[in-house]
Protein backbone atom coordinates (compact mmCIF):
# COMPACT_ATOMS: atom_id res chain seq x y z
CA UNK A 1 0.00 0.00 0.00
CA UNK A 2 1.35 3.19 -0.51
CA UNK A 3 2.13 5.54 1.92
CA UNK A 4 0.00 8.87 0.87
CA UNK A 5 -3.44 7.29 0.15
CA UNK A 6 -5.48 5.58 1.69
CA UNK A 7 -8.10 3.93 -1.21
CA UNK A 8 -5.02 1.43 -2.08
CA UNK A 9 -5.82 -2.44 -1.46
CA UNK A 10 -3.00 -4.01 -3.01
CA UNK A 11 0.64 -2.81 -3.45
CA UNK A 12 1.71 -1.03 -6.37
CA UNK A 13 5.14 -1.77 -8.24
CA UNK A 14 7.36 1.03 -8.02
CA UNK A 15 7.52 3.58 -10.60
CA UNK A 16 10.93 2.91 -11.55
CA UNK A 17 10.43 -0.94 -12.06
CA UNK A 18 10.14 -2.18 -15.82
CA UNK A 19 6.81 -4.10 -16.72
CA UNK A 20 6.65 -7.61 -16.09
CA UNK A 21 7.28 -10.14 -18.53
CA UNK A 22 3.40 -12.05 -17.10
CA UNK A 23 1.46 -8.70 -17.41
CA UNK A 24 -2.04 -9.48 -17.08
CA UNK A 25 -3.96 -5.54 -17.26
CA UNK A 26 -4.38 -4.29 -20.84
CA UNK A 27 -2.06 -1.19 -19.72
CA UNK A 28 0.93 -4.17 -18.05
CA UNK A 29 0.50 -5.69 -21.78
CA UNK A 30 1.00 -2.64 -23.77
CA UNK A 31 3.54 -1.47 -22.02
CA UNK A 32 5.75 -4.81 -22.01
CA UNK A 33 5.01 -4.98 -25.74
CA UNK A 34 8.30 -4.88 -27.79
CA UNK A 35 9.08 -0.87 -28.60
CA UNK A 36 11.88 0.25 -30.78
CA UNK A 37 13.59 3.48 -30.44
CA UNK A 38 13.37 5.31 -34.17
CA UNK A 39 15.41 8.19 -32.58
CA UNK A 40 19.30 9.01 -33.10
CA UNK A 41 20.79 10.90 -30.22
CA UNK A 42 21.81 13.97 -30.04
CA UNK A 43 25.20 15.00 -29.07
CA UNK A 44 28.08 17.06 -30.93
CA UNK A 45 28.50 14.22 -33.62
CA UNK A 46 24.74 14.61 -34.74
CA UNK A 47 24.01 14.86 -38.17
CA UNK A 48 22.60 18.41 -39.11
CA UNK A 49 22.48 20.32 -42.31
CA UNK A 50 25.74 21.14 -43.80
CA UNK A 51 24.63 24.98 -42.70
CA UNK A 52 23.76 24.58 -39.80
CA UNK A 53 26.30 24.38 -36.28
CA UNK A 54 25.19 21.16 -34.99
CA UNK A 55 23.92 19.85 -31.47
CA UNK A 56 25.42 22.32 -28.62
CA UNK A 57 25.71 20.23 -25.54
CA UNK A 58 26.94 22.22 -22.19
CA UNK A 59 27.57 20.41 -19.72
CA UNK A 60 26.54 21.81 -16.22
CA UNK A 61 26.78 20.88 -12.32
CA UNK A 62 27.11 17.03 -12.30
CA UNK A 63 27.67 15.67 -9.03
CA UNK A 64 26.78 15.53 -4.95
CA UNK A 65 25.85 18.47 -3.42
CA UNK A 66 26.49 19.91 0.10
CA UNK A 67 23.07 18.85 0.78
CA UNK A 68 24.07 15.33 0.48
CA UNK A 69 21.99 14.88 -2.70
CA UNK A 70 23.01 14.28 -6.40
CA UNK A 71 22.34 16.47 -8.82
CA UNK A 72 22.50 16.93 -13.10
CA UNK A 73 21.40 19.98 -15.66
CA UNK A 74 22.93 20.49 -18.41
CA UNK A 75 22.26 23.34 -21.09
CA UNK A 76 21.62 22.65 -24.76
CA UNK A 77 21.08 24.66 -27.89
CA UNK A 78 20.29 23.38 -31.47
CA UNK A 79 18.78 24.01 -34.97
CA UNK A 80 15.21 23.27 -35.42
CA UNK A 81 16.09 20.56 -38.12
CA UNK A 82 18.83 18.30 -37.26
CA UNK A 83 19.02 15.13 -36.57
CA UNK A 84 16.08 13.33 -36.46
CA UNK A 85 13.67 15.68 -36.39
CA UNK A 86 10.36 17.11 -37.66
CA UNK A 87 9.90 19.28 -40.30
CA UNK A 88 6.10 21.37 -39.79
CA UNK A 89 4.23 22.74 -42.64
CA UNK A 90 5.17 25.84 -42.01
CA UNK A 91 8.50 25.21 -42.92
CA UNK A 92 8.17 25.10 -46.51
CA UNK A 93 4.18 26.70 -46.72
CA UNK A 94 3.59 30.34 -45.56
CA UNK A 95 0.18 30.25 -43.31
CA UNK A 96 0.58 26.21 -42.73
CA UNK A 97 0.74 25.36 -38.92
CA UNK A 98 3.71 25.99 -37.09
CA UNK A 99 5.50 22.90 -34.61
CA UNK A 100 2.99 23.56 -31.86
CA UNK A 101 0.05 24.23 -34.09
CA UNK A 102 0.35 20.23 -35.36
CA UNK A 103 -2.81 18.45 -34.88
CA UNK A 104 -1.84 15.28 -32.18
CA UNK A 105 -3.09 12.65 -34.32
CA UNK A 106 -1.19 13.38 -36.49
CA UNK A 107 1.77 12.40 -34.79
CA UNK A 108 0.69 8.50 -33.94
CA UNK A 109 -0.40 6.16 -35.88
CA UNK A 110 0.12 2.81 -37.87
CA UNK A 111 3.44 2.83 -39.48
CA UNK A 112 3.47 1.92 -43.32
CA UNK A 113 6.89 1.12 -44.42
CA UNK A 114 7.88 1.75 -47.89
CA UNK A 115 10.93 -0.58 -48.87
CA UNK A 116 12.93 0.97 -51.29
CA UNK A 117 16.41 -0.04 -49.82
CA UNK A 118 17.78 -2.35 -53.12
CA UNK A 119 16.66 0.39 -55.19
CA UNK A 120 18.48 2.80 -52.94
CA UNK A 121 21.76 0.39 -53.18
CA UNK A 122 21.57 0.83 -56.78
CA UNK A 123 20.74 4.36 -57.03
CA UNK A 124 21.89 6.63 -54.14
CA UNK A 125 20.11 9.43 -55.41
CA UNK A 126 16.74 7.46 -56.31
CA UNK A 127 13.67 9.46 -55.62
CA UNK A 128 11.13 7.48 -54.71
CA UNK A 129 7.64 6.90 -57.14
CA UNK A 130 4.29 7.08 -56.84
CA UNK A 131 4.43 3.15 -58.44
CA UNK A 132 6.46 2.56 -55.50
CA UNK A 133 3.66 3.72 -52.91
CA UNK A 134 1.10 1.71 -55.30
CA UNK A 135 3.03 -1.56 -54.94
CA UNK A 136 2.84 -1.47 -51.31
CA UNK A 137 -0.79 -0.81 -51.55
CA UNK A 138 -0.68 -3.73 -54.09
CA UNK A 139 1.17 -6.02 -51.71
CA UNK A 140 -1.21 -5.26 -48.57
CA UNK A 141 -4.84 -5.00 -49.98
CA UNK A 142 -5.18 -1.50 -48.95
CA UNK A 143 -4.61 2.10 -49.69
CA UNK A 144 -2.18 4.39 -47.50
CA UNK A 145 -4.99 6.10 -45.38
CA UNK A 146 -4.65 6.83 -42.23
CA UNK A 147 -0.91 5.88 -41.50
CA UNK A 148 2.44 7.50 -40.90
CA UNK A 149 3.96 6.49 -44.28
CA UNK A 150 7.93 6.32 -43.47
CA UNK A 151 10.22 5.36 -46.60
CA UNK A 152 12.79 2.66 -45.88
CA UNK A 153 15.91 3.93 -47.91
CA UNK A 154 18.57 1.84 -45.57
CA UNK A 155 20.64 4.90 -45.33
CA UNK A 156 20.38 4.72 -41.38
CA UNK A 157 23.11 2.37 -41.66
CA UNK A 158 25.60 5.09 -42.35
CA UNK A 159 24.74 7.19 -39.90
CA UNK A 160 28.00 6.82 -38.37
CA UNK A 161 29.89 8.11 -41.94
CA UNK A 162 29.07 11.38 -42.35
CA UNK A 163 30.45 11.46 -45.94
CA UNK A 164 28.46 8.00 -46.91
CA UNK A 165 25.01 9.53 -44.88
CA UNK A 166 25.22 12.76 -46.96
CA UNK A 167 27.49 12.28 -49.96
CA UNK A 168 30.11 15.21 -48.66
CA UNK A 169 31.90 15.97 -45.19
CA UNK A 170 32.26 19.97 -46.50
CA UNK A 171 30.21 22.38 -44.53
CA UNK A 172 28.90 25.39 -45.44
CA UNK A 173 26.55 26.76 -47.90
CA UNK A 174 29.16 25.38 -50.88
CA UNK A 175 28.64 21.78 -49.78
CA UNK A 176 24.32 21.68 -50.18
CA UNK A 177 25.08 21.10 -53.97
CA UNK A 178 27.67 18.23 -53.28
CA UNK A 179 24.59 16.38 -50.89
CA UNK A 180 23.72 12.65 -52.43
CA UNK A 181 20.99 10.83 -50.80
CA UNK A 182 17.26 9.05 -51.53
CA UNK A 183 14.73 10.95 -51.10
CA UNK A 184 11.00 11.31 -52.28
CA UNK A 185 9.99 12.51 -55.64
CA UNK A 186 7.48 15.75 -56.19
CA UNK A 187 4.95 14.39 -57.97
CA UNK A 188 4.76 11.56 -55.53
CA UNK A 189 3.99 13.46 -52.78
CA UNK A 190 1.74 15.45 -54.44
CA UNK A 191 0.04 11.80 -54.83
CA UNK A 192 -0.28 11.59 -51.21
CA UNK A 193 -1.53 14.75 -50.54
CA UNK A 194 -4.34 15.06 -53.36
CA UNK A 195 -5.41 11.44 -53.54
CA UNK A 196 -4.73 9.72 -50.05
CA UNK A 197 -4.92 10.98 -46.38
CA UNK A 198 -1.33 9.56 -44.91
CA UNK A 199 -0.76 11.56 -41.14
CA UNK A 200 2.59 11.95 -41.94
CA UNK A 201 5.64 11.14 -44.24
CA UNK A 202 8.89 10.21 -42.66
CA UNK A 203 12.19 9.02 -44.13
CA UNK A 204 15.72 7.81 -42.86
CA UNK A 205 18.17 10.03 -44.53
CA UNK A 206 18.53 14.19 -44.03
CA UNK A 207 15.47 15.03 -45.85
CA UNK A 208 12.57 14.28 -47.61
CA UNK A 209 13.96 15.62 -51.01
CA UNK A 210 16.63 13.79 -52.58
CA UNK A 211 20.04 15.43 -52.07
CA UNK A 212 20.57 16.94 -55.33
CA UNK A 213 16.92 18.79 -55.13
CA UNK A 214 17.20 22.56 -55.62
CA UNK A 215 13.62 23.37 -55.33
CA UNK A 216 12.02 20.67 -52.68
CA UNK A 217 9.30 19.79 -54.14
CA UNK A 218 8.26 16.80 -52.10
CA UNK A 219 8.98 19.64 -48.39
CA UNK A 220 6.94 22.04 -50.33
CA UNK A 221 3.87 19.60 -51.62
CA UNK A 222 3.84 17.51 -48.19
CA UNK A 223 3.69 21.43 -45.82
CA UNK A 224 1.21 22.66 -48.21
CA UNK A 225 -1.49 19.85 -47.87
CA UNK A 226 0.03 20.09 -43.79
CA UNK A 227 1.39 17.36 -43.47
CA UNK A 228 4.16 16.81 -41.08
CA UNK A 229 7.64 15.69 -42.16
CA UNK A 230 10.04 12.91 -40.15
CA UNK A 231 13.91 12.97 -41.31
CA UNK A 232 16.99 11.35 -40.21
CA UNK A 233 15.07 8.22 -38.56
CA UNK A 234 16.99 5.54 -37.39
CA UNK A 235 16.39 1.65 -37.57
CA UNK A 236 13.16 1.25 -40.01
CA UNK A 237 14.68 -2.35 -40.94
CA UNK A 238 13.15 -3.04 -37.82
CA UNK A 239 9.77 -2.59 -38.70
CA UNK A 240 7.24 -4.49 -40.58
CA UNK A 241 5.62 -3.21 -44.11
CA UNK A 242 2.69 -2.69 -41.64
CA UNK A 243 1.02 -3.17 -38.28
CA UNK A 244 3.45 -1.10 -36.07
CA UNK A 245 2.25 1.74 -33.93
CA UNK A 246 4.39 4.83 -34.21
CA UNK A 247 4.17 7.94 -31.86
CA UNK A 248 6.71 10.80 -33.22
CA UNK A 249 6.73 12.98 -30.45
CA UNK A 250 8.74 16.85 -31.32
CA UNK A 251 9.60 19.12 -28.84
CA UNK A 252 6.29 21.91 -29.04
CA UNK A 253 8.32 25.25 -29.87
CA UNK A 254 5.68 28.30 -30.39
CA UNK A 255 5.90 29.51 -34.00
CA UNK A 256 8.49 26.70 -34.98
CA UNK A 257 9.14 25.33 -38.31
CA UNK A 258 10.19 21.86 -37.06
CA UNK A 259 12.31 20.86 -34.16
CA UNK A 260 13.63 17.46 -32.60
CA UNK A 261 11.71 14.73 -32.38
CA UNK A 262 11.56 11.61 -30.23
CA UNK A 263 10.02 8.41 -32.35
CA UNK A 264 8.98 5.21 -30.91
CA UNK A 265 7.36 1.93 -32.52
CA UNK A 266 5.46 -0.52 -31.03
CA UNK A 267 5.52 -3.61 -32.81
CA UNK A 268 2.74 -5.45 -34.00
CA UNK A 269 1.81 -9.13 -32.39
CA UNK A 270 2.78 -8.00 -28.88
CA UNK A 271 0.85 -9.75 -26.08
ZN1 LIG B 1 13.90 19.46 -41.60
Amino acid sequence: MCAVCTVCTTAAPPSGATPPAGATTAAQRFAAGTWLDLTHSFDATTIYWPTEKGFLFEAGKNGPTPQGYYYAANRFATAEHGGTHLDAPRHFAEGRRTADQIEPWRLVGEAAVIDVAQKCAANEVYEVTADDLVAWERKHGRQLVDVIVLLRTGWSSRWEDRTSYLGTDARGPEAVPLLRFPGLAADAAKWLVEHRRVHAVGIDTASIDHGPSSLFGAHVALCSGDVPIFENLDGLQRLPEEGAFVAALPMKIAGGSGGPLRVLARLPGDK
